[in-house]
């Protein structure tokens, strides 16, 4: 695929806004809307077709025919990037962290089917992820290649979030709040990128500890330049850490399910919503607040899980 198809392929993708009405929305007096990046794709979803829009176009416009990333077993974005691959006619490598185990679980089949070549490699030198004397190295065993770090997060990932919000200006709707969940801060980051100052940010750490603030803030420094303080990352919402789960979440986002219509994963988008409307509950939100919640995707992962645990998860 050319560059310019590429780009058409990128720009002409919007995702849908829609509006959760509920009695408990309403007697608590929140007005809660969900940017439904979950349909831009089926397969490049939510979020990691953000982050990737503007990599890819930079991938073809400096020739390059490879792209290598890393990821864990259940990645959403491993699975993207295998899609955008086969889409856009990328050859594509995983240095997946971890044994291969047999047989591939329904992400890593994805990708394989995708045509992605995976290499699987153990958790210490899994760390050596960024480093450049590792890089080189997968140089000379790989040959050149486009080169995607961990869950797509890089400047021009923070770019393709930050167009979230121009897409929720041009259909008028002023919300007080913004909320995205978070694992490496990419897409968060770029949001306040694209707020540019305007509003509250509030970012729910699908990961335990509170790491994610000192990145998101070397990312906004290193990426716009400019330090914000209209945004928040919280901490309480990642059930026992990253993957982590309890039947209390799965219930809940059975329930939301079953009252929207809209799927959320266990991973990060149902601890987010878990996260938003406990909050309501506690009344965090003054009445007559105006909720934007970012449904960034990673529906893959719900197969990969009822796959492991039984089928909790309703679909
Ligand atoms: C990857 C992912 C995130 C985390 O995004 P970051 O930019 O790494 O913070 C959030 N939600 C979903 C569904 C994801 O797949």
């Amino acid at each position: 695929m050319n560059i310019g198809d590429l780009t058409y392929a990128f720009s002409s993708q919007k995702s849908p806004i829609q509006k959760i009405t509920s009695n408990f929305l309403t007697q608590k007096e929140i007005q809660l809307f969900i940017k439904r990046d979950d349909l831009i794709h089926a397969e490049i979803s939510g979020n990691k077709w953000r982050k990737l829009k503007y990599n890819l176009i930079e991938a073809k416009k400096t020739n390059q025919s490879t792209l290598l990333t890393f990821g864990g077993a259940f990645s959403n974005h491993i699975s993207a990037v295998a899609a955008a691959g086969a889409e856009f006619g990328f050859r594509t490598i995983g240095i997946i962290r971890g044994e291969q185990v047999l047989p591939l679980n329904p992400t890593l089949s994805f990708a394989k089917k995708c045509g992605m070549d995976l290499h699987f490699i153990n958790r210490t030198l899994y760390r050596n992820k960024n480093k450049p004397d590792y890089q080189n190295r997968l140089k000379n065993q790989f040959g050149d290649f486009f080169l995607l770090p961990e869950g797509g997060t890089n400047c021009l990932a923070l770019e393709g979030c930050s167009e979230i919000i121009q897409e929720v200006k041009n259909k008028h709707i002023d919300t007080d709040y913004y909320c995205v969940s978070c694992g490496t801060g990419g897409t968060i980051s770029g949001i306040i990128s694209g707020l540019n100052g305007e509003k509250k940010v509030l970012g729910f750490s699908a990961l335990k500890g509170d790491f994610l603030t000192t990145e998101v803030f070397k990312l906004l420094n290193e990426c716009v330049g400019k330090e914000f303080s209209n945004w928040e990352i919280l901490t309480e919402y990642h059930f026992g850490g990253y993957a982590k789960w309890t039947p209390e979440l799965i219930n809940f986002i059975n329930q939301l399910y079953e009252e929207t219509t809209i799927p959320f994963d266990p991973i990060y988008t149902g601890k987010m919503l878990f996260g938003i409307y406990d909050l309501i509950r506690k009344d965090f939100f003054e009445k007559g607040s105006s909720l934007m919640v970012i449904h960034t995707g990673g529906l893959q992962g719900i197969q990969g899980f009822n796959n492991r645990f039984g089928n909790l998860i309703k679909t």
